[in-house]
């Protein structure tokens, strides 16, 4: 049976933990708020991709467009599912394809 995994606790790490969960709600009041929401539209990207940032491997990588023939190029390994162009045109997260306004569509 392996060791129990040994672990510390004190004022650093209650300040750490306390920082972690400030930044967030802090987020989550971001989302919520929509405080940058021109910056936001101009991308064109939804509250949660634009405010939750991304999170990928450093790699140079490149992908097509889903709706066009478009290639798009990107400094890390998460890459958008749509060209701005696109995007923009139908009125949708450049990154994951959600509706820039959170509507429910039926159709695209
Ligand atoms: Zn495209
Ligand atoms: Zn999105």
């Amino acid at each position: 049976m392996r060791e129990p995994i040994g672990r510390t606790y004190g004022l650093v790490e209650c300040i750490k933990a306390t920082y972690r969960n400030k930044c967030y709600l802090e987020n989550i009041r971001k989302i919520l708020d929509d405080p940058q929401k021109s910056e936001r539209l101009a991308v064109p990207s939804c509250r949660l991709c634009f405010y939750n940032g991304r999170v990928g491997g450093a790699m140079c990588t490149s992908a097509q467009c889903a709706t066009c023939e478009t290639i798009m190029r990107f400094g890390s390994t998460s890459t958008d599912i749509l060209c701005q162009p696109c995007a923009m045109i139908r009125k949708v997260c450049k990154q994951c394809g959600a509706d820039l306004n959170d509507k429910e569509r039926r159709k695209l």
